[in-house]
Order: structure tokens, then sequence, then C-alpha cells
């Protein structure tokens, strides 16, 4: 049994009121270090003694992090954008509805009240909801620290569990998403289990772009989990996000075709990795690729693409 302490380990609040004093900060203090920004990963874990930093640094004194900006024909999210902040964004919800719905069926309204999209990626849990939408919409991050900045894919940001590519001394300043193509449409599923407070066993993140009744692109990108680590926390390295570029091929030049589908949904389920490797979790990502790819097609068809 998980030992889980009412009391917080003690640290020391950080406060900086710049980005730039917050990447200082972090230089200095080095690996003793944590960023909250809900808290919602962050103070569980350090409850349960899974983390003792002997420095926690809050970005909330930080003017201007919790905006959701168009710039440069991209949107952009700043690092405390929270995930109620997104369900209920119409910038999202027209333009990156594959996003709109993973914030929509993720946790509880308390959880998504604090809970941010940056929080998310960093923690890079396995089953982290906004992780495979932000792949298959092409999105990246900005990292910043106090020797300079670099942008890096979600893709590539988030691709071992627990284990982002991301440097102690750096901190995820923004999410750019680019606007997809004229003609796309994409849809977010996840399957829960009973009693695992919203997380996702599998979810999956599927775009199609359609042109003549036929798809000229498809994305396709899932999470998936396990029942053991649901109820114990077991932590193993696998790599998730799962993007399933074989299973988009399936789909590339067809319309919708209920054999195309079925042979993407086969085939992300042999291509992924899933972390506790059982036929029960290749079954519902087979199931829930089909079923998100037959919603998509579904949306297409609602607006006279196919
Ligand atoms: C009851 C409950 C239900 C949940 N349900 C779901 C669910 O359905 N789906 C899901 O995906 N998750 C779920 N979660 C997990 C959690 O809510 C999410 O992962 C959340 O998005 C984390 O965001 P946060 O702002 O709370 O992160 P925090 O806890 O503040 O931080 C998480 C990690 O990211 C790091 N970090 C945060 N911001 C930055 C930054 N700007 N730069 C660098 N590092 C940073 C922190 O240091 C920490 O390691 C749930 C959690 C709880 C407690």
């Amino acid at each position: 049994m998980t030992f889980y302490s009412v009391r917080l380990p003690k640290f020391e609040l950080l406060t900086p009121r710049t980005v730039a004093e917050a990447a200082d900060l972090l230089a200095s203090h080095g690996e003793k270090t944590a960023i909250v920004a809900g808290g919602t990963d962050l103070i569980p874990a350090m409850r349960k003694r899974e983390r003792t930093p002997e420095f926690v640094l809050s970005l909330r004194g930080v003017p201007g992090l919790d905006r959701i900006e168009q710039r440069d024909g991209q949107t952009v999210l700043g690092p405390l954008v929270t995930l109620n902040q997104v369900k209920d964004s119409s910038v999202i919800r027209d333009s990156y509805c594959v996003l709109a719905e993973a914030a929509d069926r993720f946790a509880n309204n308390q959880v998504r009240n604090m809970a941010t999209v940056a929080g998310n990626l960093c923690n890079s849990s396995c089953c982290a909801d906004t992780s495979s939408p932000l792949i298959v919409l092409g999105a990246q991050v900005k990292l910043k620290s106090s020797k300079g900045e670099r942008t890096v894919p979600v893709e590539k940001l988030c691709q071992t569990v627990f284990k982002p590519t991301l440097r102690k001394d750096e901190l995820l300043t923004e999410i750019s998403i680019p606007k997809p193509a004229p003609n796309t449409v994409g849809t977010y599923l996840k399957y829960t289990l009973p009693g695992a407070t919203g997380y996702s066993f599998v979810g999956v993140a599927a775009t199609l772009t359609v042109e003549g009744k036929l798809c000229r692109d498809a994305r396709i990108a899932l999470v998936a989990s396990s029942q053991c680590w649901l109820r114990e926390g077991c932590l193993y390295e696998c790599p998730f996000p799962f993007h399933a570029t074989e299973a988009e091929a399936a789909l590339k030049g067809k319309g919708r075709d209920d054999g195309a589908i079925q042979k993407a949904a086969d085939v992300a389920a042999q291509t992924a990795h899933p972390m506790v490797n059982t036929d029960y979790t290749r079954e519902m990502i087979k199931v829930f690729t089909r079923r998100a790819l037959l919603q998509a097609w579904d949306k297409a068809k609602e607006r006279g693409l196919a």
C-alpha cells in the first residue's frame, strides 16, 4: 500500500516575477527544485514522498502566463493555461476539436480548474490526455533556461513515460499549435477503468484531412496505461505516447472505407508498445482507434466533406 501523508515535506517556495528570473532561479537552485503549475501531479507526489524537492518554484507570480493567444497564424498556450480554459475556449473548440474533446474528458471540473496543459506534458505520464491530441496537431513547445531557448515538437518532448526530454534547468514557456489544414476534422476518445479517477486506460486522438471525399492526410496518436499502473502506481519505462504512423498510412488516399479503418485500427494495436503488453490493452487500442476514426469520418460527413 502506498504511503500517503497529509503533510507536505518541508520546502522553500520560490516566487519569480518574470520568466527570465524563473530561469535564473532554476539555474542557481539546480536539481533540488520542482516547478509547480496547478500542482495536481506534483502535490500528491510530494505527499507520497515520491518527490521531495528542497525548492518549489511557482510560476503564478509571473503575469500573462495564463493566456490563450493568436500569434503568427498559430494558437499559443501559456504555461498556466488550465484544462478548463482549453475546454471553454471557442478558438480551441472551433479549430482544434481533438484537443477540446480531450479537455472535456479530462478528470473532473475541480481538477480541470487547476491542472495545466503544460503540467500534463511535463509530467509526461503514460495516460496524459493532452499529449496525443497535441502530437496529431503538430504542436511545439518552447523551453527556456538561463542559457537560451529551444523549440521542441511535443512528439519529442514526451517520448518516455515520466521522463520528458526537458533539462532540469529548463521551463516550458509556450505551447504553439499550428492551424490545421482546411477540411480537417478530429476526435479524441478515452476509455477509463472503473475507480481510476478519470485516467485513461486508452486515449486515442485522430484527425483526418478530407478532400474530394478522400482522406488526404490522417494522424493518429494514442496513450495507453495498464490496470497495474492505475491500481498501484508501478513505474515502467516505455515509449508513450505513441504516434501510429503505420496505421495512418492505411487511410491515406481512401474514402470512408470500413476495411481501411479496420486495417488502421489493427495496425495501431499491433505496432503500439503498451506499458503492460496484454491482449486486453491491445484489443482496447484496436476498438478505440476504430471508433475514433469512424467518428472523425462522421464529422467529415456532417461538414459535407464525405
Ligand atoms: C484526481 C485526479 C485526476 C486526474 N485525472 C487526469 C486525467 O483524466 N487525465 C490526465 O491526463 N491527467 C489527470 N490527472 C493528472 C494531472 O491532473 C495532470 O497531469 C495535470 O495536467 C498536471 O498539471 P498541473 O498544472 O497540475 O501540473 P503540476 O502538478 O504543477 O506539475 C506536473 C509536473 O510538470 C512540471 N511542470 C509544470 N509546469 C512546468 C513548466 N512550465 N515547465 C517545466 N516543468 C513544469 C512539474 O515540475 C511537475 O513535474 C489527474 C490528477 C488527479 C489528482
